[in-house]
């Protein structure tokens, strides 16, 4: 019997909408014996250069990842890169029409909030964002702050959701422009929390069809809470489609998500593990 390996393959800095700080995040990993770390922000590759500083020397390997938002089909999908290399010229492109789709996105929301009479409210919600990028939950803040909701559930309900009328649509890449470019930047496809889109097993399975099809490798088959139960209904479909398997936590920070650093349910033993692929990754071939 082997020993469980530690691995999450899935994880956000303050670099997108995590709390912590790559250099935290790494303090937390190390803490909570993760071997193998992924960070996935969210179309961005700005916090691994600190993580890789902070992971100088210590007992930890740090895999480049990114989090891709694609729209397939009127859904909104994420598409994890792992193993990549962030200096990929297509992988920056792609980041760089992500952030101007996002920058549109938000002026758009900023126009309609002005109709709902709230002036200003593009540069109110850039204040709040900070480190990351404007979006939804900033809006969200910023309503409260000004009075048009008690809280940020209401803000959302009342004018950010779809048929309300501050909700925009993001112009996100395309499922075959994301797996391409992470494929171009020598990384491996994972599609991210497939439960999450909450989509028919025939939708999912039109996905994983195209999905593969475009080339891409991965199915997240652990993610975050998800139950023993439902990560081998997931095992199950990824071997059915020849994919490899993936693990994280998608893990924010403390208060925002349910799992822990790398404490999310172990990979079933029918999975074939995305990180056996990685030189040096693992040094045993012992169940994880
Ligand atoms: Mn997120
Ligand atoms: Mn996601
Ligand atoms: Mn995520």
């Amino acid at each position: 019997m082997g020993i469980k390996k530690m691995i999450d393959l899935h994880c956000h800095s303050h670099f997108s909408d995590g709390l912590l700080s790559p250099s935290a995040l790494l303090d937390k990993a190390l803490l909570l014996n993760v071997q193998i770390l992924a960070l996935t922000d969210h179309d961005s590759t700005d916090g691994l250069a600190d993580l890789h500083a902070a992971a100088h020397q210590r007992p930890i390997k740090i895999i480049n990842g990114i989090e891709i938002s694609v729209r397939w089909k009127k859904h909104d999908i994420h598409v994890l890169g792992l193993n990549i290399s962030p200096q990929s010229q297509t992988l920056m492109d792609l980041i760089a029409v992500q952030a101007q789709s996002r920058t549109h996105r938000a002026q758009q929301i900023g126009e309609r909030l002005k109709d709902c009479g709230l002036e200003n409210a593009y540069q109110k919600a850039r204040l709040q964002a900070g480190h990351e990028h404007v979006g939804r939950p900033h809006f969200a803040q910023v309503l409260v702050e000004e009075g048009k909701a008690i809280d940020l559930q209401q803000a959302f309900r009342r004018f950010l959701v779809r048929g309300r009328p501050a909700y925009i649509e993001t112009a996100w890449a395309s499922l075959e422009y994301a797996v391409l470019s992470i494929i171009a930047a020598g990384g491996q496809a994972v599609i991210a929390h497939p439960l999450k889109y909450k989509f028919t097993r025939s939708k999912l399975r039109q996905l994983l069809t195209e999905f593969k099809a475009t080339g891409g490798e991965g199915l997240e088959v652990v993610s975050g809470a998800m139950s023993a139960l439902q990560a081998r209904e997931m095992a199950e479909l990824c071997s059915q489609f020849e994919l490899l398997a993936s693990s994280g936590s998608d893990y924010h920070g403390d208060g925002l998500s349910r799992v822990a650093l790398g404490q999310q349910h172990a990979l079933p033993l029918n999975c074939l593990p995305i990180w056996e692929r990685w030189a040096g990754a693992t040094s045993s071939k012992s169940p994880i």
